[in-house]
Parts: C-alpha cells; structure tokens; sequence
C-alpha cells in the first residue's frame, strides 16, 4: 500500500522496467520492494513507507540517458587453465579475472544458485566458493540487497568485482552515484533472462517425473563440446540426467525466447556501448581454421570498453587475440534485441490460470504424433507409419 496522501513515484513502465533493483536497493526507508508478477519476474513495489523523496526514479537507469562511449576493443580469449574452462559457459575468462580479484585480497560478485536452485547474487571471497560463479545460468538471477553490500566492500577500501547482466551492471552504477577506483565491473553478452518463476516450476517438475530432487544443474554443459551444449542435472542422490540442450523442454522454450523479460525485447544495451568495464559472450563465428582445438572447448569474446579493463587485463595470464568489431557484432546479442514470439501470450495466459503440467505439455513437450495419426497407425504397423509421415512431410 502507498500512502494516499504522497505523489506516487513514477517508475519506468512496466514492459521496459529490467528489474535492476537499484530502486528497492536505493530507497532510504527501505519502502520498494522486488515481488514476483503472474509471470514470475520481479518489479518494485512501492509500500506506504514511501516518503516521496524522489530517490528512486532519480537512480533509475531506464529513466536516465547514460553516455555513449568510444568503441571498444576486441579479443578472442580463452583461459589457459582447462578444468576451470570445462566448468564455464565460454572461455572461461571470468574466472581468471576473478581469481585476479581474490588474490589481492578483493570481493567477486556474481550469480550462484542456492540449494534449491534459486538463483542470485552473492559475494565470494574464497577461490574455492568460486566453482558456484561460474558457467551461465538462464534464468535471471535476483540482486537481493547486493548493491548495498558492494557498497559496504567498498567503503572498506576492498577491491570489488561485479559480474552480471548489462542491465544489472548499469543498476549499481546508478545506485551508487559513481564509478569508485576500486569497482571492476564484467558485464555479459545477453540473449534475455528467462522468468525466474517458469525455471522454479520447472524444477519441480523435473524433481516430479523423475521422483527425486535436482541438486545441481548445468544449463551448457561442455561435455559433448562448446558447440554441442547439453542442459544437464544432478540429483540428490548423485544419480545424473542429460539432454542436448534445444533438445531439453526447458532448452526448448530458451530457443522459442518464450518466457523472457518484457523489457528484453526492447533492451537498450543490445550494442557494443556497454556499461561494464569489459564485456563477455561468446564468439561463435570465428573463422574455422582460427585455432580449432580451442573452439571445441570454448572461446570467449571479450570487449575492452574502459581503461580499467584494459589495464585489469594486461595483468592476465589469458590467452588473447584481437579481432574485429564487425566480427564482435556478428553476435545478435550486440546488435538488436531478441523478438517476442507470438505464443509468448498464449505461454503466459495459461501458466497463470493452469497447472505447470499442461503449461509443460502444450509449450515444451516435442510435438508427437496426434492421436488420429497413431489410430490410423495400428493397423498397418511401421510401414503404414512411414506413408503417414510422408504425406504429412509432403502436406508442408
Ligand atoms: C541469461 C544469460 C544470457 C546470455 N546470453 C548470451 C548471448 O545471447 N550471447 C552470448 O554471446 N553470450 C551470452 N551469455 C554469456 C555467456 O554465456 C557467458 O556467460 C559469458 O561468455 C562468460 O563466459 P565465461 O566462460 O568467461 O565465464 P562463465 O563462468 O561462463 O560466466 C560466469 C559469469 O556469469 C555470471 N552469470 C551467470 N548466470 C547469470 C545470470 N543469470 N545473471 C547474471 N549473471 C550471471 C556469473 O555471475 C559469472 O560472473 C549469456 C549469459 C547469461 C547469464
């Protein structure tokens, strides 16, 4: 409830809002808070603690118009270190530049599913906390009070390494007012997040069929190769799952982009003017003979944006080459945000009114024989099946 008497702070609109939280994080009387819509993203609320002060829009990036910057710099990367790399999305250069961060006493903070695979911001410490950092989850994660903690590190004249979507990045940013000497921030490449409530469903209804509960989940995992993800889950009781991951019903709705952000289908930050000091993705179209054993195993495209990330770099036992800028925009996620399906309503109306199971079996399920074709099947077995699939083939 908002008090009657007071203006309502005008907040970014709904379908642009990203969910940076630096409003919730911001607000002096701790009046905004993140709650999930029928979707399952969180947006700000504003409760009758609200004292108008004005704060919240005023730190809100939608609101404001961040200025542009000079072209970055590009490099094909990959880390040296091949265990390390197996265990991340890329290149795994993030870890290299955290580990970086850590040697010298400082903070990385990134994303980490918890128990029970919710996904949020944290803060490490320790190398050995950083194996949960590492590799992309598609999902988006929730920032919690972490700005406010980061600004704490800060305060404590610690070194702090940020890591997360462009939209969260520019989040703290505005939370905090400034770009403190001691902040290194690492923003991603980034398709859309997925709804945070369709990947809690989704959990339930994997632990649901397979009658145990997921303990871990690799959203690309490398095993099969970079170029050939696999959505893999560890259950509990150490037994283990795989599927390719357009192959998986979650994959399958991360094609389709069906359960995204609103506002990711009109994101600003899908260009190479990017908030963070450097910028990491994928580099999905190198030249062939560009060192093929490494693509197998994952190169990452990094963007050099600030002189803060270059001089971070340079201090970096990476494995570095430079490339084009038309080469970097060559990755969608640079260019232009992802499109709306036209089923995103239809997935959306009938995960709000029916049980994840029917949502499941209507969106994400492959499509199978519909049962007038399986009818006609039985009397003729497999030949009589082959016919059907012809015609059905030639019908298109
Ligand atoms: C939701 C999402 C969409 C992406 N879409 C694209 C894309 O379209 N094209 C492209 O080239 N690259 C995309 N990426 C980035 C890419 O997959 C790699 O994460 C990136 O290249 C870094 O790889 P790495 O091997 O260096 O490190 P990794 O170890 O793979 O990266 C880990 C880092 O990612 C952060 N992270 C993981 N999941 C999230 C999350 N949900 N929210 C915020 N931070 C997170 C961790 O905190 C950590 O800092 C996406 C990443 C995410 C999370």
């Amino acid at each position: 409830m908002i008090n009657e008497s007071l203006p309502k702070p005008q907040l970014a609109p709904r379908d642009k809002c990203t969910g940076c939280s630096a409003c919730a994080n911001g607000c002096p009387k701790r009046a905004i808070h993140m709650l999930p819509d029928r979707e399952g993203f969180l947006y700000p609320t504003v409760t009758d603690a609200c004292v108008a002060c004005g704060h919240c829009t005023h730190i809100c990036p939608v609101l404001k118009h961040r200025e542009p910057r000079s072209a970055p710099a590009v490099f094909a990367v990959w880390n040296p270190d091949e265990a390390a790399r197996r265990d991340s999305t890329s290149g795994g250069v993030f870890s290299l530049l955290a580990e970086g961060i850590l040697e010298s006493g400082g903070v990385v903070v990134g994303a980490a599913m918890d128990d029970s695979l919710h996904l949020r911001h944290i803060a490490v410490e320790k190398k050995e906390q950083l194996h949960s950092l590492r590799g992309a989850k598609y999902v988006q994660s929730e920032i919690g009070d972490i700005y406010r903690r980061v600004q704490m590190y800060l305060a404590e004249n610690r070194q702090v390494l940020f890591s997360g979507t462009p939209c969260q990045v520019d989040g703290l940013y505005y939370f905090l007012g400034e770009h403190p000497e001691n902040l290194l921030t690492c923003d991603l490449l980034c398709g859309g997040v997925p709804s945070p409530g369709v990947w809690e469903h989704m959990v339930d209804s994997i632990a649901y069929i397979k009658k145990k509960q997921p303990a871990a989940v690799n959203f690309r995992d490398k095993a099969y190769g970079w170029k050939e993800p696999h959505f893999s889950v560890t259950f509990a009781d150490g037994s283990a799952f795989s599927a390719p991951l357009f192959k998986s019903e979650y994959g399958r709705g991360l094609s389709r982009s069906l359960f995204l952000r609103p506002a990711c289908h009109s994101c600003q930050y899908t260009s190479t003017d990017r908030p963070g000091d450097v910028s990491l993705g994928d580099f999905w179209n190198l030249p062939k003979d560009f060192h093929p054993e490494e693509q197998k195993k994952g190169i990452s495209l990094l963007l050099i944006n600030t002189e803060k990330g270059a001089h971070a770099f340079d201090m970096l036992p990476v494995k570095k080459e430079r490339r084009t800028l038309e080469e970097a925009v060559a990755n969608p996620a640079l260019r232009l945000p992802v499109d709306a399906p036209q089923e995103r309503t239809a997935f959306f109306c009938t995960y709000a009114q029916q049980p994840f199971q029917t949502v499941r079996n209507r969106f994400l399920v492959p499509p199978q024989l519909s049962y007038q074709m399986s009818k006609q099947v039985r009397p003729g077995g497999k030949s009589r099946l082959a016919e059907l699939l012809r015609r059905k083939k030639g019908k298109k």
